[in-house]
């Protein structure tokens, strides 16, 4: 399938399908977009998309079916059940159509989805995303495929105008396995940071000269190199901005959540991230659910 000739149906289009959608339009795709609410899809038609007034008509005849939706049940349905015109998506894209669902959906959910769609004739990719609103809108995102070399292929080089790396991790399934695995070491990690500079300040150090210390030690990570937690050590990060923007708590419990539910089921030993989950779900409750998962910072002040 040629770059010109394929057809791209584009479904959901909240903070990140939105930009994503738009990314694609800007190389040049044939792409039609659907979202419930219309406003998303007005902005995308000003962007150059084609608009649809129904799921199935957006998919008619198209040959690749990209979501961004914000669970399994979503995806789930938009693909197979009938909708109000009285179609499944499924039977009004073109045979063999390949499907990629860039949500963060359960691991099995991805691979039932990938069977249904088999039974139907059509292929498979899971293909998480990591990177944020930010790296949605600069084209950076990272993409984390599942699914066969065949269709990997196919899928790839679309991906590449959406994204800077996109990766081959496995079978299907093993996209969302990865980005699960990625999400929960991130929260223990920027548990962990931030518990540590709260000990330091405890003890009247600075935490600009902490993160130094810790950058240039054995405590060196990610959060420590780009996302410091506390404010004011770092500019353009969310810390420093009052944790606005970035990667909202709730969806980093939702990654959590999906995380302990593969664990429990793969008999796996997670104590660090279920703690990592209890901690998010508690900072939650406490009204920190829209701010960035950084704040987590806030529940280790000894003084507040
Ligand atoms: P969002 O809630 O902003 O957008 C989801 C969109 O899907 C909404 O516009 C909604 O109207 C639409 N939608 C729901 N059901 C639909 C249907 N049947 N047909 C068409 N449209 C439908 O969510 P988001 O932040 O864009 O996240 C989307 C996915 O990406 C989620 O699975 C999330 O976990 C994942 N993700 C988000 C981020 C982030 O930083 N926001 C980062 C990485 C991954």
């Amino acid at each position: 399938m040629s770059t010109q000739k394929q057809k791209i149906a584009f479904y959901g289009l909240g903070n990140m399908g939105a930009s994503m959608a738009t990314n694609l339009i800007k190389s040049g795709f044939d792409v039609t977009v659907f979202d419930l609410v219309d406003e998303q899809v007005k902005r995308l038609i000003d962007a150059g998309a084609k608009g649809a007034s129904s799921s199935a008509e957006a998919g008619m005849g198209a040959d690749i079916i990209i979501t961004m939706l914000p669970a399994g049940k979503h995806v789930e349905s938009l693909y197979f059940t009938k909708h109000g015109d009285g179609q499944r998506l499924v039977d009004v894209v073109q045979t063999n159509a390949l499907f990629i669902d860039c949500s963060t959906i359960e691991t099995n959910t991805s691979k039932s989805i990938s069977s249904q769609l088999s039974a139907n004739g059509h292929r498979f990719v899971d293909a998480p995303v990591s990177g944020g609103v930010a790296g949605a809108a600069a084209g950076t995102l990272t993409f984390i495929v599942g699914g066969a070399t065949s269709d990997f292929e196919i899928a790839q080089p679309i991906l590449a105008n959406m994204g800077k790396h996109i990766f081959h991790a496995g079978s299907v399934g093993a996209g969302q396995a990865a980005k699960i695995c990625n999400n929960m070491l991130l929260s223990i990690l920027m548990a962990g940071t931030s518990e540590a500079l709260n000990l330091a300040i405890a003890n009247g150090l600075d935490p600009k000269v902490m993160s130094e210390i810790m950058l240039q030690s054995s405590g060196r990570n990610w959060t420590l190199e780009l996302y410091n937690p506390c404010p004011d050590v770092m500019p353009n990060v969310p810390s420093s901005n009052e944790y606005n923007g970035g990667f909202m708590v709730d969806l980093m419990n939702k990654d959590l959540g999906l995380a302990m539910d593969n664990a429990s089921d793969k008999s796996a030993i997670t104590p660090m991230g279920a703690l990592a989950k209890s901690l998010y779900q508690i900072h939650a409750q406490q009204g920190y659910g829209a701010k960035d998962f950084s704040s987590i910072f806030e529940a280790f002040k000894t003084s507040k």
